[in-house]
Order: structure tokens, then C-alpha cells, then sequence
């Protein structure tokens, strides 16, 4: 069910803003030198809000650079104060939390290994308790929008109310060329289940090499989103982490030169870009349906196979019928009409038994 929390607009917390949320810095904090460089680098674009870099990294397997730890926090301080960005990183644990917020960041994040865990998030949300911070709360790596509507709950129960979603796309369940599977479709959920929280998108960590990153981008705002998490970095070649994914800030600039912004908020009540932004979700939707199908299609081939190994016949009755009926059933279920069901599944049984008769066929 949607439910209407009392979240903040971006606005409230960066007034005066009209374009979307820009976040961006490297994905880890190296040395001195490398964070200024790229933060005051970063400061010239104006269409950059927040400062980020990873102090503790939280890495798939142990033994790569994890982070250069507390020393950091130090120079998230040195940017803020020379630059005036605000500056955020991730927080995972009681102890990262309270040396954030003791040195003074602005923006805590919640990253998707945490989002998978409600013992972390409550126990981070416990110690943000009663403080005006910013908290950022990324998808969990599991294309589950209700656990991650459960961390923005538990944040916000925590009397947070500056609180932003990021999409980061999914850990992928097939080959893609993507480091993690976007399935817009859980970003679209949570918009449903909490619609006015913003949500921006995190196109590095979805795409994983820099050549699929506008695509993603343009994406995100086609949908809707609010605005960007761009990872950057003076020299990515020698970036100790994401080193494939992160830009120049020169050639952020240049990506956000080309993309063209949406506006889908009622401040921007222009119908031609609402009508848009909606054809656009109804695209990856389809798109969506378009790959399932192509799931499908394997699985009736290996069946295909497998009967014609132990002589049995393409088409089978009692299946059939069976399948129909659940089908129709779960259809009504979710309010779909109960011919076009039948008319759909037809054509896609009548299809799979085509391709199993020429399967029978290849003997
Ligand atoms: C990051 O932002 O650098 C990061 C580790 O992200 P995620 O939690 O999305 O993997
Ligand atoms: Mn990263």
C-alpha cells in the first residue's frame, strides 16, 4: 500500500535549487591532494550539490583497498569549508555513523549491502536519531522494493525527514552488460509505495564502465528520477576503486551537457513532458516483457529437448488447461481482463508448442 510520509523535497534542505540533484566525487577517498583536486574541480561546475567519497569501502572480497578510513573525514571537512559543497559519504555501522556526524557531514548513505540488512539500517537510524542530517538510502542489492522502502520507514521513524532513495541497479541474475541489472521496475514500486520521495539514480554502480553511462543517465531522468549520483575522479586510470566507471570531471561535465532534463514535478506542469516521462516507463516496461518472453522461449526449448529424448508428444492437454486456468485466475487477481489473458497465453502456448513441434521435428 502507498503510504504518505512526511519526507522533505530536496528543496527544503538546498534552497534556491531548481535543477536536479547533482552528487559527485570519487567512489573512495585517496589522498589529500586527490580529494581536493577533484572537489575543487568538481566546485567549478555549478551543477554539482554534494561532494562524495567512500571512507570505508565495502568491498566484495576482502584483501582490495577498503578504504582509507577516518583520516578521510578530515578532508570531507578541508572541501566543505573551501569549496562550500556539501559532502557526504557511506555509513555502515554504529562507529562510522558517529564519526561522520561528528565531523560534521552532511550527507549519510546508506549503501545496498547495508539496505539488505534491517539490523543494520535500525542500527544506523538509532544513532542518526535527532539530527538534521541528509540520509541517503540506496536500493538493497535484491530487486526488492519493500525492504527498501523499509529502510526510508526506518530512517524516517528515527525523526529523519531530509531523506533521498538512490538506484543503484541489482546484483544481475543473468548475463548483462551492465555491472548491476537496472529492473527499473522496483524504482517504479517504490514511487507507487512512497510517492513523494525523491529518488535519484546512481549510474556508475549500474553501469560498471564509463561508455554505458549516459545512457543510463538520460534514462533516469526520462523516468522521472530527481537527479544523479556520478562517481568522478581527477585521474580515474589510477583510481584504487570503480577505477572503469569513474569520469573526469571534465567529461562529467560534457556527459551533462548532452542529457536532456525532464521534469516530472507539478512545479513543471508541462503536459507534453509529463506524457513523455510516462511513455518512457511504459517503454522499459515493455522492454521488460520483451526479455522475459525471451527467458521463456529458452526454457520451452530445453523442455523441447528434453521430450524429445523420452518420446513424448509437443503438446499436452492436461497441462494446458491447467496452465490457463491459473493463469486467468492470477490475472483477475490483479484486476486484468479476463479475455485478453486468455487471448495472450493462447498465442504463447500456441507459439512454445510451434517451437517444441520443430524440435520433435529435428530428430
Ligand atoms: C559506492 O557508492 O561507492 C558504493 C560502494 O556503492 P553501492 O553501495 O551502491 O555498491
Ligand atoms: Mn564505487
Amino acid at each position: 500500500m502507498a503510504i504518505k510520509l512526511d519526507i522533505n523535497p530536496i528543496k527544503a534542505w538546498l534552497p534556491g535549487k531548481t535543477d536536479p540533484l547533482l552528487v559527485s566525487g570519487p567512489c573512495s577517498l585517496e589522498t589529500e591532494e586527490q580529494v581536493l583536486e577533484t572537489a575543487r574541480l568538481l566546485a567549478k561546475d555549478h551543477r554539482v550539490h554534494v561532494f562524495r567519497g567512500g571512507v570505508w569501502k565495502p568491498r566484495t572480497r576482502p584483501g582490495s583497498f577498503e578504504g582509507v578510513g577516518s583520516v578521510g573525514l578530515k578532508w570531507l571537512q578541508m572541501v566543505k569549508e573551501e569549496t562550500g559543497l556539501l559532502v557526504g559519504t557511506e555509513v555502515a555501522n554504529t562507529q562510522h555513523t558517529e564519526e561522520a556526524l561528528k565531523a560534521g557531514v552532511d550527507v549519510l548513505w546508506i549503501g545496498a549491502r547495508s539496505t539488505a540488512s534491517p539490523f543494520v539500517v535500525q542500527e544506523i537510524a538509532d544513532v542518526i536519531k535527532g539530527t538534521d542530517s541528509i540520509v541517503m538510502i540506496k536500493n538493497p542489492v535484491n530487486p526488492d522494493a519493500q525492504l527498501w522502502m523499509g529502510a526510508v520507514e526506518r530512517v524516517y521513524r528515527a525523526g529523519i525527514k531530509n531523506i533521498v532513495g538512490i538506484h543503484r541497479g541489482f546484483t544481475p541474475f543473468r548475463e548483462t552488460k551492465y555491472r548491476n541489472y537496472p529492473n527499473w521496475k522496483t524504482f517504479i514500486e517504490l514511487r507507487r509505495l512512497l510517492p513523494n520521495l525523491p529518488v535519484i539514480c546512481d549510474p556508475s554502480h549500474i553501469a560498471g564502465k564509463r561508455e554505458y553511462l549516459f545512457e543510463i543517465a538520460q534514462k533516469a531522468f526520462d523516468m522521472g528520477m530527481d537527479g544523479l549520483m556520478l562517481e568522478s575522479h581527477r585521474d580515474p586510470s589510477v583510481a584504487l576503486s570503480d577505477a572503469a566507471q569513474q569520469l573526469t570531471p571534465a567529461n562529467l561535465a560534457k556527459l551533462l551537457d548532452n542529457l536532456v532534463i525532464r521534469y516530472e514535478n507539478a512545479s513543471n506542469p508541462d503536459f507534453e513532458n509529463q506524457l513523455e516521462v510516462l511513455r518512457n516507463r511504459i517503454d522499459s516496461i515493455d522492454s521488460e516483457i520483451l526479455e522475459l518472453l525471451a527467458s521463456r522461449v529458452d526454457i520451452v526449448k530445453e523442455i523441447g529437448k528434453y521430450k524429445r529424448e523420452n518420446n513424448v508428444t509437443a503438446l499436452q492437454m492436461n497441462r494446458w488447461s491447467q496452465l490457463m486456468e491459473n493463469r486467468v485466475k492470477t490475472g483477475k487477481s490483479m484486476d486484468l481482463n479476463e479475455t485478453f489473458i486468455k487471448i495472450l497465453f493462447q498465442l504463447i502456448h500456441e507459439d512454445s508448442v510451434r517451437m517444441q513441434t520443430e524440435i520433435l521435428d529435428n530428430e
